[in-house]
């Protein structure tokens, strides 16, 4: 029996939505909140008839703390699930603190603005210290662990796939198959073909941002930045087949250095068609991928956001969509004094989650962990007090949920090793 205040409609929200829907004995009400509320009453309608769980809608600007408070007050939840932008973490973060209630999110925050010179200063010093340049990183949830934990509340972060099952399935290696662990490769495939030239699919600019920065990787004790897309891997994947990969900075990387501190490197690869790369380098080569408004005509214009307007919404492209995903973790290290490996993934199918949730695997992939992660803090499996991160938690309740809703886990004990 829980209300749950959702936030956010796009492409991975509908997803986490229409599964919490499949439970309504957990989520019994829903209350789906958004910017634009038209794309909430959407969802509500296809779902009406559908599902046991009371849904209702609202309209929210999230960048506005107070908005958010008044919406938590007026409809008291047990849970926010934060399924916007991350842009709107801390706010959301805050509103939670304001009014005694739990939060979880998918992603780790960035500001919407990188040119802010407060926020600008605060970057550079980290990129200094801590030695990679992405724009996100978890200092600034991590700062409100001691706020959370005194007014006794939960705050999970990064729980849909890759951050958040992949943790899972770190915590799920250290507590069942090693003592200790050396290494660990993420890799995430997506063999899906949409059949436009050009798409990404998730939000454009979150996704954009996010591969066109220069590579990271956790060695040692230290990070190490390379320029973007310059380490490159073939892999053969279960059910996908053979796959140019390339390392890339993720931000599980950051947690899983501090949670898991005997591992000597962790590396995160995703697979990229030819066609991908090269119209990301020409946009880049451009200036399209800037987050730095320009002076059109008269009129402001910040060159992602237009090219996003540009670009298929990824909600869009479920339906033409086929072939499979595989994402998981290779591990290697120690288990009763024998060096050891091994592998654990999911495969999912484009088509299959498509007509099961009318989307592609990728929101699905990420909407389905966070229906699971919200399960685990609404029945009490997962309850220590503070901010989180998915490998601090017991893997295995989250895994069995996710093998029960929708992503089996596959096991392989001698696994290819990536060079
Ligand atoms: P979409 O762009 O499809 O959806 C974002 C939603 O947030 C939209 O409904 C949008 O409203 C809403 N929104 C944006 N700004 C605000 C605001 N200020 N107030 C209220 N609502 C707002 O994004 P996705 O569904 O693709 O991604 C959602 C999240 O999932 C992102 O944080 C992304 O980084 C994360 N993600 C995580 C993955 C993982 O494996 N961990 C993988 C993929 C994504 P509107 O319709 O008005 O624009």
């Amino acid at each position: 029996m829980s209300r749950v205040l959702v936030i956010g409609c796009g492409g991975v929200a509908s997803v986490a939505i229409r599964k919490c829907c499949q439970v309504s004995d957990v989520f019994t009400e829903l209350c789906i909140a958004s910017r634009t509320k038209e794309k909430c009453d959407e969802l509500a309608a296809k779902l009406e008839g559908k599902t046991e769980t009371k849904i209702t809608t609202a309209q929210v600007d999230a960048d506005d703390v107070q908005q958010v408070i008044n919406l938590i007050n007026s409809y008291k939840p047990d849970l926010v699930m934060n399924i916007a932008l991350p842009y709107q973490d801390l706010t959301i973060m805050d509103a939670c603190l304001a009014c005694g209630v739990n939060y979880m999110d998918t992603a780790n925050y960035e500001p919407e603005d990188t040119d802010d010179p407060q926020w600008r200063e605060i970057y550079n010093k980290r990129c200094e210290e801590k030695g990679f340049s992405a724009y996100f990183d978890y200092s600034w949830q991590w700062a409100y662990r001691e706020k959370f934990e005194k007014a006794g509340l939960t705050a999970l972060l990064g729980c849909g796939f890759d951050p958040g099952v992949t943790q899972a399935y770190c915590a799920y290696a250290k507590k069942h198959e090693f003592d200790t662990i050396d290494t660990i490769d993420i890799l995430d495939c997506n063999g899906g073909d949409h059949g436009y030239p050009f798409a990404t699919n998730f939000n454009p600019e979150v996704n954009l941002r996010e591969v066109s920065a220069p590579g990271s990787y956790w060695e040692d004790g230290h990070w190490v930045e390379i320029p973007a897309m310059s380490i490159k891997r073939e892999y053969d994947f279960d059910c996908v087949g053979e796959k140019d990969m390339y390392l890339l900075h993720h931000e599980e990387i950051e947690s899983l250095a501090l949670n898991i501190p005997e591992v000597k490197r962790i590396r995160f690869f995703m697979t990229f068609g030819q066609s991908y790369l090269t119209h990301m380098n020409c946009l880049e080569n451009v200036g399209m991928l800037s987050t730095t408004p320009v002076n059109f005509e008269g009129q402001e214009i910040v060159p992602i956001k237009f090219l996003k307007a540009l670009l298929p919404d990824p909600a869009s492209l479920g339906p033409r969509t086929h072939g499979k995903t595989n994402i998981g973790c290779i591990f290697t290290g120690k288990k009763d004094g024998r060096e050891k490996t091994y592998y654990i993934y999911n495969v999912c199918d484009h088509q299959e989650c498509y007509r099961e949730v009318e989307s592609q695997a990728i929101s699905y992939t990420t909407g389905v962990p966070a229906m699971c992660g919200a399960m685990m803090l609404l029945t009490g499996k997962w309850n220590t007090k503070g901010v989180h991160t998915v490998e601090e938690f017991d893997p295995d309740p989250f895994l069995e949920a996710l093998d029960k809703y929708g992503l089996p886990r596959k096991e392989n004990h001698t696994p290819v090793l990536v060079d």
